[in-house]
């Protein structure tokens, strides 16, 4: 498997529709064996760059490499590249096996050759009692095992999935996630699936990379873009966060000074790397405020945030609070243990906000 493994780089690709960029100036690197989301919201550009790496699509200017090699002008069925379509594109009137082999008949391989690949590739995907059926005679979950199957039973080596889960029930997404991150293990496949589901994205993948309005945001594994977001559109799309309008004012040699709009100035406690003084954004997570009824006592590590419950939320395992705070709405979200009681609307609670999981972004 090891000596299958290619790395994929894009440098400086810039990609329009007439006067539309759709994708400007992507530079990334995907390592050998890596399974590697690219996660943005609708229209973001995922699809456009995952049909250019397998060749549908055309960049006007920057190189696509494979195993650096520049496969800019080489055509899709030269680029060892297997794609899984988000809608599966099954033969409906052929059978799962006749599926799976369709690509080794196109490429004229022996008939032991073709029986040996397409059982092992069933095997694989554990779909070797289905055969004989035709896709409609599978479930949603089935048949992208089949689609699975028939692109990884050419022996790319790059395999491409355009939200691969999207037509699936959320019980059987769940379910689908780990058997594809499974399935990339045990090929050790250099994988790149499209998604727009942050969740999907943190679940499965080594790294991401997020994208919005065509240009790439951050490129990191999970947890480092969500501690550590490189900007507002990072931090809100990957994961939840309060993300109050502002500017930082003062860094002092223990606190940041921030006035926030619409509250007022709020001392935070110096933690990690100084932000630059001017407008910025203080993120925070919802999970990492502390809500208490109005008179309870305070720290002085905390900064702390005076307001009124507007509504909450009973979610099972926490509540979610939204809380207006001046002219804003923080939502802080309290894990819920038994016997817990719901805070009412228009509770005074303070908020206290934990300095080290604050950052401030500068756009
Ligand atoms: P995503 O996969 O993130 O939802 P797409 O890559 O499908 O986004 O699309 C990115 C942008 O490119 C969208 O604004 C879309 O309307 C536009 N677009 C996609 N394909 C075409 C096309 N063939 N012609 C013109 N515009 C297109």
């Amino acid at each position: 498997m090891g000596l299958n493994q290619v790395s994929l780089e894009a440098r400086h690709i810039s990609l329009s529709y007439g006067s539309t960029e759709v994708l400007r100036d992507i530079t990334l690197r995907i390592e050998p064996g890596e399974f590697f989301a690219l996660l943005g919201p609708s229209g973001s550009g995922k699809s456009t760059l995952l049909r250019l790496i397998a060749g549908f699509n055309q960049h006007q200017r920057g190189e696509l490499l494979i195993d650096g090699r520049d496969i800019t002008g080489t055509p899709p069925h030269l680029r060892d590249v297997g794609m899984v379509f988000q809608n599966y594109a099954l033969w409906p009137h052929m059978t799962v096996w006749d599926n799976v082999a369709f690509g080794l008949v196109e490429r004229r391989e022996s008939k032991d050759a073709i029986t040996r690949k397409v059982g092992a590739a069933l095997e694989l995907v554990g779909l070797e009692q289905f055969a004989r059926r035709r896709p409609n005679q599978l479930s949603g979950g089935q048949q992208q095992r089949v689609a699975l199957a028939r692109t990884v039973v050419i022996e790319p080596k790059l395999l491409l999935l355009d939200e691969p889960l999207s037509n699936l029930d959320k019980n059987l997404r769940v379910q689908m996630r780990e058997e594809l991150r499974n399935l990339q293990r045990t090929l050790g496949l250099t994988t790149i699936f499209v998604t727009h589901d942050q969740e999907e994205a943190m679940t499965t993948a080594d790294r991401m990379a997020v994208l919005d309005k065509g240009v790439l945001q951050q490129v990191g594994p999970a947890t480092e873009l969500f501690d550590h977001p490189a900007n507002r559109f990072v931090a809100g799309f990957v994961g939840t966060a309060n993300l109050l309008d502002g500017s930082v004012d003062e860094v002092g040699s223990d606190a940041v000074t921030f006035q926030a709009k619409g509250i007022g100035a709020l001392r935070v406690a110096r933690s990690g790397a100084p932000p630059r003084t001017g407008p910025a954004t203080m993120a925070f997570r919802p999970h990492t405020v502390d809500i208490r009824a109005g008179d309870a006592p305070l720290d002085a590590a905390h900064t702390w945030l005076h307001g009124r419950v507007e509504s909450s939320e009973f979610l099972g395992e926490l509540s979610r609070y939204r809380v207006r705070v001046g002219e804003v709405v923080v939502v802080a979200n309290q894990p819920h243990h038994a016997g817990g009681a719901l805070l009412r609307p228009g509770a005074e609670v303070r908020l206290g906000i934990e300095p080290t999981q604050v950052r401030f972004l500068v756009d």
